[in-house]
């Protein structure tokens, strides 16, 4: 908050200091919520939060460069997935996060980022069924995060029921994920949870 105080003394703007701002300017049916890493940096960034605002994810790979044996893969793997052998890094791709900390930890370039996209989830919610949102792209483009509150607000406006949901969440566990996908146009996507 110090840098706030710092950057708006030295006359930047509102919009300048806070992207967000500028995203929800005019009335919508939907408010784009930012990171507040924003104001501060991350440390763990992957992507510019001040322009997309989500979660961020790098998928991981093993080049064929020459590497030291030295485990700060393995260190940096807070899910434990990756395994020497050989010498060599191997990567439980199965249960992997890509969040990108295994690349940014090796030194010699064994592992390195081979692309980096966002991850999406929806339906989510807090109270007293309090659940985690569930995922609809592992990791896919960045457009796609602006057709994900319109696809949302179709299937809420094509399926809700009364009968039977008091939450998004629960239509979603209704209707599955393929009507979001159908109305985005996107049947199949790299990012598809399995
Ligand atoms: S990207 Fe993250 S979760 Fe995946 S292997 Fe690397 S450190 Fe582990
Ligand atoms: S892959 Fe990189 S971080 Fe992992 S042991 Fe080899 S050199 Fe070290």
């Amino acid at each position: 908050m110090r840098k706030i105080g710092e950057a708006s003394r030295s006359g930047l703007s509102d919009a300048d200091l806070d992207i967000q701002d500028t995203l929800n300017r005019e009335p919508a049916l939907f408010r784009i919520e930012l990171c507040h890493s924003r104001f501060f940096g991350c440390p763990n960034d992957l992507i510019d939060v001040k322009e997309l605002g989500t979660h961020g994810v790098a998928r991981p790979v093993v080049t064929g460069q020459e590497g030291s044996e030295c485990g700060q893969c393995l260190a940096a793997c807070l899910d434990r997935i990756i395994s020497l052998r050989n010498g060599r890094p191997v990567i439980n791709s199965d249960y992997c996060r890509l969040c990108g900390a295994c690349a940014r930890a090796c030194p010699t370039g064994v592992i390195e980022t081979a692309e980096r996209g966002v991850r999406i989830l929806a339906g989510g919610t807090i109270g007293r069924f309090a659940r985690y949102g569930r995922e609809i792209f592992r990791m896919t483009e960045p457009e796609t995060i602006f057709g994900v509150p319109e696809a949302i607000s179709f299937l809420l406006k094509s399926e809700w029921s009364d009968d039977h949901e008091d939450h998004f969440s629960l239509l979603l566990s209704r209707t599955g994920i393929a009507p979001l996908y159908e109305h985005l146009g996107v049947p199949g996507s790299k990012g598809q949870p399995k």
